[in-house]
C-alpha cells in the first residue's frame, strides 16, 4: 500500500517511520529545499519517552527539574518527578529524518503540494517541483497532510482553517537570577491571557517568550518584557500556532477514509500551554495504527481527543482569570495539590484533573466564580 505524506517535520516524519517499519511504501514531500527550517527552542514533558523510547540524547539540550510559577504577589516552586526536556527543533527534525530514512521512507524535498482528486479508491496528488516549476501527479492509496497550521491538504478538502494564536520568543543570555534546571512562568493578565516563560537551554542561554492573540501583539509585548528585565535578544523566533477546538478532532478529510491530517495540521495542540510536539507524536501514532490495522482514525484518537478537549475547557476558564485569581490559584499550590502537579505531566491532564479537584475542592469554587463573573 502506498502512502504520500506532505510535510517533513515532526508529525509527518514520525507517521512515515511507523508506517515504513511495517513495510508500507511511504513517500514524504516538503516544499523546503533543505530541512534546516527555522530554529526553535522547545520544551516537552517527559511523556515524550512513551512515544520515543529511548529519547535520543543528541536531541536534548537541557533537562529541567523545577518549575517556578509567579503571579502578581504569589509564587510557587514545583519539583517535577519527570524532568521536562529542552530540545531544539532543527536537531529534532534531523533525528526524525535519520529514523525515517533508516526505515525505508523516501524523502523528496523542494516539492509543494498543490491539490488532490479522488478516483475510486485512489487519490491523485498534484505536486510542483519548485526548482523546475513543473507539476507532477502521483497516484496513491493514502494521503496524509502533516503540513502545519495552514495545511494546504486541509484547504484542498475545503476545510476552514484553524483558530490561531501567535507565539514569540527570544534567545537571551541566562540572567544571573536564572538557574539551568529551572523553568519559570509569569502570569500577567494585563499583557497576555496566556503567560510569559523563561526556558534555560544551558547554563548560559535561555529562551524567553509569550503567547498572544496575534503576531504584532506578541512581538510588542515580548520587546517590553525584554526591556523591563534588561535582557538582550541573541535571536528572535516566532510563528503562528493552531488552537485546538472541539470540531478539530475530526482529522479524516474524506468519506473514503484515505485522506487525513496530523499534528499542527489537525490542531493537535494543548491550548493551556500551546504545546504541540507531544500531542503531534501521539496523533502520528494513532494515525499509523489506524492505517496499518484498517481502523477508524477518529476512534484511535480517542485518548488524545479527551486530553485536548480538557485542556480546552481549562483554557476557557483561565482566559477569564484576573491577576487576583492567579494569586489565589498559586496560593493553593501546596500539600496534596502540589504533589499531584509534581507527579503528573502537562500531557496527562485526563489522569490528574479529578485528583486535583479532589485534593483541593476550592479549585471548583474559583473556576465557578470566574465563570459567573464572565457571564454577568
Ligand atoms: C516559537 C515556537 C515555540 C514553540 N514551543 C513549543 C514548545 O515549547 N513545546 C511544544 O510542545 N510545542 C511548541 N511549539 C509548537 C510546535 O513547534 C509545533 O506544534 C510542532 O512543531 C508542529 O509540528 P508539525 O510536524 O505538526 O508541523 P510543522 O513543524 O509546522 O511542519 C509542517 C511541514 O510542512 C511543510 N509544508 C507546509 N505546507 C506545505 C506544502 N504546501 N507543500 C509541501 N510541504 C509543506 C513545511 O515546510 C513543514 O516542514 C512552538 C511553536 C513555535 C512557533
Amino acid at each position: 500500500m502506498k502512502v504520500i505524506i506532505i510535510g517533513a517535520s515532526i508529525s509527518g516524519l514520525h507517521t512515515a517511520t511507523l508506517l515504513a517499519r511495517q513495510d508500507m511504501d511511504v513517500e514524504v514531500y516538503d516544499r523546503m529545499n533543505a530541512l534546516d527550517g527555522p530554529s526553535r527552542t522547545l520544551i516537552v514533558t517527559g511523556k515524550i519517552s512513551e512515544v520515543l523510547d529511548p529519547v535520543p540524547k543528541a536531541m536534548v539540550l537541557n533537562q529541567v527539574k523545577y518549575l517556578e510559577l509567579f503571579s502578581r504577589s504569589r509564587s510557587a516552586r514545583l519539583e517535577l518527578r519527570y524532568p521536562d526536556l529542552v530540545v531544539e527543533r532543527r536537531r529534532v527534525v534531523e533525528m526524525f529524518v535519520r529514523m525515517a530514512e533508516e526505515s525505508g521512507v523516501k524523502l523528496i524535498l523542494g516539492h509543494r503540494f498543490e491539490g488532490f482528486a479522488q478516483f475510486g479508491r485512489k487519490v491523485v496528488v498534484t505536486l510542483r517541483n519548485l526548482e523546475t516549476s513543473e507539476a507532477k501527479q502521483i497516484s496513491t492509496d493514502i494521503l496524509v497532510g502533516a503540513d502545519g497550521v495552514h495545511s494546504a491538504v486541509s484547504q484542498a478538502a475545503s476545510r476552514d482553517g484553524h483558530a490561531v494564536a501567535a507565539l514569540a520568543q527570544a534567545r537571551v543570555a541566562l540572567p544571573e537570577s536564572g538557574e539551568k534546571d529551572t523553568y519559570r512562568v509569569w502570569f500577567d493578565t494585563s499583557r497576555t491571557k496566556y503567560f510569559y516563560w523563561l526556558i534555560p537551554e544551558s547554563d548560559r542561554v535561555a529562551a524567553v517568550g509569550l503567547i498572544a492573540d496575534d503576531a504584532p501583539q506578541a512581538q510588542g509585548r515580548l520587546s517590553g518584557f525584554l526591556q523591563e528585565r534588561e535582557l538582550e535578544a541573541i535571536e528572535f523566533q516566532s510563528a503562528i500556532v493552531p488552537i485546538h477546538h472541539f470540531g478539530s478532532a475530526n482529522a479524516t478529510l474524506d468519506p473514503n477514509r484515505n485522506v487525513f491530517v496530523v499534528g499542527d495540521a489537525a490542531a493537535q495542540v494543548k491550548v493551556t500551554t500551546v504545546g504541540g510536539v507531544v500531542p503531534g507524536l501521539y496523533g502520528a501514532k494513532a494515525l499509523a495504527q489506524a492505517i496499518l490495522n484498517g481502523r477508524n482514525y477518529r476512534k484511535e484518537l480517542g485518548g488524545l481527543k479527551m486530553e485536548l478537549n480538557l485542556h480546552l475547557l481549562v483554557r476557557h476558564v483561565l482566559n477569564r482569570f484576573s491577576d487576583r485569581d492567579y494569586d489565589e490559584l498559586i496560593g493553593m499550590l501546596d500539600g496534596e495539590l502540589k504533589e499531584i502537579l509534581q507527579e503528573w505531566t502537562r500531557d496527562e491532564l485526563t489522569q490528574s484533573f479529578l485528583r486535583m479537584i479532589w485534593a483541593q475542592p476550592r479549585l471548583i469554587a474559583l473556576g465557578a466564580r470566574v465563570f459567573m463573573k464572565s457571564i454577568l
